[in-house]
């Protein structure tokens, strides 16, 4: 039987984290600052919490998802003693470090700890293609895996530090605003040229597609730190990225993207890593 859960924030995440439950049929209860966020879920079934300390009392699990980490320790460190002896899954975004610190805060409470990073936008919430990680208590995570699998299909643990979630989320999380400036970047290059972003979006799978293969012989030239190259070395990308740039200025496009990504392998050229992959400007960027 689908077991007893608790939401405290009811945003556009954790509205959805609350629907996803009620939809699985876990008895849930929710509490938000504003209640009126309340009103639909609890016309939906949920049960409303006037308080935190009612929240967390209704429930084994208490699953958080807030602004940021200042609001989770807000609204939680008042209730650390009704925790102990139940678990706490955050989902709010936040460092791998205050993640760390509120596992810590939740060890002197007895209070079993998950750290949790979603990656997904509202409108994936339960579906079985939605990835939510976890970190920290390994017993939290097998004893509530069925419930926190109603909130994504995916729910890895990937290992006993609360911080390590939020630390592949911020990392994924860089590859995604990183891309998502490039892609800008090439329809606003693309358009200083009167090409319509929509006839060049077919073509973005040219590059996009090359991605998942570089990224796995990316990733094992970083571990072992060896980057020796053969044809796209840093000295021709330097090159490449000269010419775009050039092409950008001409249209009076902003170059702030394309330069810091010159400004990086110009300076592995520096350290001699000229006749590296493009990989080697991970020692620029770790310098
Ligand atoms: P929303 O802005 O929709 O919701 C914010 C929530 O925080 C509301 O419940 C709000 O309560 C509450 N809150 C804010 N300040 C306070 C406070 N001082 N005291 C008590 N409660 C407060 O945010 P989201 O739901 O979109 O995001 C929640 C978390 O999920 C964030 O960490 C975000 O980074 C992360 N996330 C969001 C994604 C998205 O696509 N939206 C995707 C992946 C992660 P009230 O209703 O009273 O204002």
């Amino acid at each position: 039987r689908p077991a007893p859960v608790s939401v405290l924030g009811l945003g556009a995440m954790g509205g959805q984290l609350a629907r996803a439950l009620l939809a699985a049929g876990h008895p849930t209860t929710v509490w938000n600052r504003t209640p009126a966020k309340a009103d639909a879920l609890v016309a939906q079934g949920a049960r409303r919490a006037r308080t935190v300390a009612d929240a967390v009392a209704a429930s084994p699990l208490a699953i958080v998802c807030v602004l940021n980490g200042e609001v989770v320790h807000r609204i939680l460190e008042p209730v650390g003693a009704a925790l102990s002896g139940k678990a706490l899954v955050n989902l709010t975004s936040d460092t791998p470090e205050r993640n760390r610190r509120a596992a810590a805060w939740a060890a002197e409470h007895g209070i079993a700890y998950l750290g949790g990073a979603m990656l997904m936008p509202p409108t994936l919430v339960g579906r079985p293609e939605a990835t939510i990680l976890y970190s920290g208590s390994r017993r939290a995570h097998a004893e509530h895996e069925a419930t926190l699998k109603a909130l994504a299909g995916r729910a890895p643990y990937l290992g006993p530090d609360a911080g390590t979630a939020t630390a592949y989320d911020v990392a994924l999380l860089s590859l995604y605003y990183a891309g998502l400036a490039g892609m800008v970047n090439a329809f606003a290059l693309a358009g200083g040229e009167g090409i319509p972003a929509q006839d060049l979006a077919p073509h973005l799978d040219v590059i996009l597609g090359q991605f998942p293969s570089v990224a796995v012989s990316m990733a094992r030239d970083i571990d072992a730190g060896r980057y020796s190259g053969e044809a796209d070395v840093l000295a021709i990308h330097t090159a490449g990225l000269a010419h775009i740039i050039e092409t950008s200025r001409s249209h009076g496009i902003n170059t702030d993207v394309l330069r810091a990504v010159k400004g990086l392998v110009d300076r592995a050229i520096a350290a001699g890593y000229g006749d590296a992959e493009f990989a080697g400007v991970i020692e620029e960027m770790r310098a």
